[in-house]
């Protein structure tokens, strides 16, 4: 008892741990946890893996990601009215020093903990410092539920939305400007096209009681050929935030027919899913889950973002997102966590934890 979570969350937010730069941090969590003798510490690359081993009828994972985005004039450690600010406060070394706080009360749980800080969230998802310690060795990773240490304000933030990217082509004939008529402006095709998607009116239904809002934007335009040419080529990228109720296939489905008049394959227009990721159902019926949730004493609310949740619910793993710090923060400039937050995120998930 007694560890000091603020002085931890502030050494922590003093060490600047950019995606791929996580080196420095890794050596701190690394040496804290050194000293618990009731825990196998594993490093795999700049990923760090403490697990108890009392052989407890169930096991669940704490993981929580090393790096930061890249700083915004706010590189440096200030403490201010009880609120410590600074890059990745939030986002999320103050999940870290809950991490770090429950090492060292691990012989009281009623469960085998695996405590999981991990490289690379913030960058694309094949960096992942989840799937280096996966690929090492799956095993390290098996458990009964998981949770994500993102910054939620202290309550369960349940599952978390899929998200496509899609590229849509348009075609059209090439012609002189001067003589327009001959041809047909691929470019100006893209009207109708980026306004359907701005209107788009998509489903937000509710799953496990909770109700999830998708969200479609175009977020990339390209086409253009020269000054005096009618273009025959343009294209839009679409992002598309979908619900957890829906496959990628399902998902990819519904966005073609939300296009399909305006899409001609005939005329040599297409449509491609460059990427897919699944989402996470809220997994509000497992049995730690509803502990956790119990003990959050908040009603929970759907996870509109994409998160790690997704990495262990496609593994079969019910995972939520729980931890201090007010997401609406994350990524600004004036990112900051209370210290409240970080002891009553704490108090939380002892509970949940069964001490
Ligand atoms: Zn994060």
């Amino acid at each position: 008892m007694g560890t000091d979570l603020s002085a931890l969350c502030q050494s922590m937010v003093a060490i600047p741990s950019v995606s791929h730069d996580e080196e420095k941090i890794a050596d701190f969590v690394a040496s804290h946890l050194a000293g618990i003798a009731s825990l196998d510490l594993l490093r795999i690359g700049n990923n760090i893996v403490a697990r108890s081993s009392f052989g407890r009828s169930s096991r669940v994972v704490v993981a929580g990601h090393l790096d930061t985005v890249p700083p915004d004039d706010n590189q440096v450690l200030r403490v201010e009215n009880r609120r410590i600010y600074g890059l990745g406060s939030a986002d999320m070394k103050a999940g870290l020093a809950v991490m770090l706080g429950l090492a060292e009360l691990v012989e009281s749980f009623l469960v085998d903990l695996t405590l999981v800080f991990y490289v690379c969230e913030e960058v694309a998802s094949v960096f992942s410092g989840l799937l280096e310690i996966e690929h090492a060795d799956p095993e390290l990773l098996q458990s009964d539920a998981a949770v994500l240490m993102e910054p939620t304000s202290n309550r369960i933030e349940a599952g978390c939305q899929g998200t496509m990217r899609i590229r849509v082509g348009l075609a059209g004939k090439r012609a002189h400007t001067a003589r327009p008529w001959a041809g047909v402006n691929a470019i100006h095709r893209l009207g109708d096209l980026i306004n359907r998607i701005a209107h788009a009116e998509l489903d937000n239904p509710i799953v496990d009681g909770l109700q999830f809002r998708e969200a479609m934007q175009v977020v990339g335009v390209s086409g253009g050929i020269a000054n005096n040419v009618v273009p025959d080529l343009a294209s839009v990228t679409v992002n598309y935030r979908f619900a957890p109720n829906k496959g990628i296939d399902a998902a990819f489905q519904s966005v073609k027919s939300l296009l399909a008049d305006l899409v001609d394959r005939d005329r040599g227009d297409d449509i491609v899913l460059e990427e897919g990721v699944l989402g996470a159902s809220p997994n509000l019926g497992d049995p730690f889950i509803m502990k956790l949730l119990a003990a959050t004493n908040k009603m929970p609310e759907a996870k509109l973002g994409w998160t790690d949740a997704a990495f262990f619910s496609s593994r079969g793993i019910p995972a939520t997102n729980f931890g201090p710090g007010n997401p609406l923060l994350a990524h600004s400039r004036d990112e900051f966590v209370e210290l409240s937050e970080i002891e009553a995120a704490f108090g939380i998930m002892k509970r949940a934890l069964g001490s």
